[in-house]
């Protein structure tokens, strides 16, 4: 990167583990210089259990702001000074910012973010949508509570553990509710929350004769891009969403709540395909079998 820092250059990041292989880095890099800002991210490995004495570090060296995965999300959200609504409701923080009055606040962007995708990048009207979410963890939670959120008429989630899928539902609200595979039929949204389909297993997570062309079938997988689920969804003529969409756009909220600018998105979107796509050769790929969390 041809960059200088100095004396007055900002630190932000983010703090997982595994973290090496997040892609973080590259799509905030990208913004801040696509933006003439002088900050500079980086990728913090910590330990599970360590979530709080980061914390303690980003307030002692005044860090200006800071992404959260796996497996830390949870933790941070117990140890900040203030949570969002949302961030409350999910029990889970993926982005911190550092109020005016030095106060941590706890944010979640992980489901706007989707939510933008659909809307910013692929146009597609989200009131009144009948939706299935496959899977019920983490992504699926905030995915599930942000569509609800978003107007959506109906949010079935599927799961292989039915009570797990029942408690995420349940952050839908009213139009929330346990689904099975049956309410693939009448979908007009499909969102694959499990990471069924990630790196090269060629494993589908639905039966993909269910798939219609007047679908839209979005992944939250991202590796590899092009997951089997979508290539049989473009095959049966469907919309298809990729994760990096919701990748990106988690991205952009976040660096619009420390940075206080419009996020880049263009910008950030080449970095990061540039970066997925072609891995420069000290890339260290991470093990397919791990959830890959941004
Ligand atoms: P998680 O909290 O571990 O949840 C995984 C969910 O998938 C659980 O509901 C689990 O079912 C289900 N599942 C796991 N393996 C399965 C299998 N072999 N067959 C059927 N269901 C299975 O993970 P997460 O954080 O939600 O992440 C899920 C996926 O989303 C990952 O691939 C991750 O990379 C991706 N993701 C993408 C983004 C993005 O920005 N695009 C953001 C976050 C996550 P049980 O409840 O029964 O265990």
């Amino acid at each position: 990167m041809a960059r200088s820092l100095s004396g007055t250059t900002r630190l932000s990041g983010v703090i997982g583990s595994p973290v090496r292989h997040s892609l973080s880095p590259t799509l905030h890099n990208a913004a801040f210089q696509a933006c003439g800002i002088d900050w500079v991210y980086l990728a913090f490995e910590v330990a599970d259990g360590d979530a709080a004495a980061a914390l303690t570090g980003m307030r002692a060296l005044g860090i200006a702001g800071l992404n959260v995965t796996m497996p830390h999300k949870t933790a941070v959200a117990r140890a900040v000074d203030v949570l969002t609504p949302t961030a409350r409701l999910l029990d889970a923080v993926n982005c911190v910012v550092p109020g005016d009055d030095a106060r941590l606040v706890g944010h979640n962007t992980d489901g706007d973010g989707f939510v933008a995708s659909l809307v910013v990048d692929h146009d597609i009207e989200t009131t009144g949508l009948r939706v299935v979410v496959l899977g019920a963890g983490g992504a699926a939670r905030s995915v599930v509570h942000a569509l609800a959120e978003a107007g959506a008429a109906d949010v079935a989630v599927v799961n292989r553990s039915p009570a797990r899928a029942a408690m995420a539902a349940r952050l839908a609200g009213h139009v929330g509710r346990l689904g099975d595979e049956s309410d693939l039929r009448r979908a007009d949204l499909v969102v694959n929350a499990t990471p069924v389909g990630m790196g090269d297993s060629g494993l589908l997570p639905m039966d993909i004769g269910l798939i219609r062309p007047d679908m839209v079938v979005a992944d939250l997988v991202y590796q590899p891009l092009e997951t089997p689920l979508l290539v049989a969804a473009r095959a049966a003529g469907a919309v298809v969403v990729d994760g990096l969409g919701m990748l990106t756009h988690q991205a952009a909220l976040a660096f619009s709540l420390w940075t206080h600018t419009p996020a880049p998105l263009a910008a950030m979107a080449a970095a990061v395909r540039t970066q997925l796509l072609s891995p420069p050769s000290h890339y260290d790929p991470p093990d397919a079998s791990l959830p890959d969390r941004g």
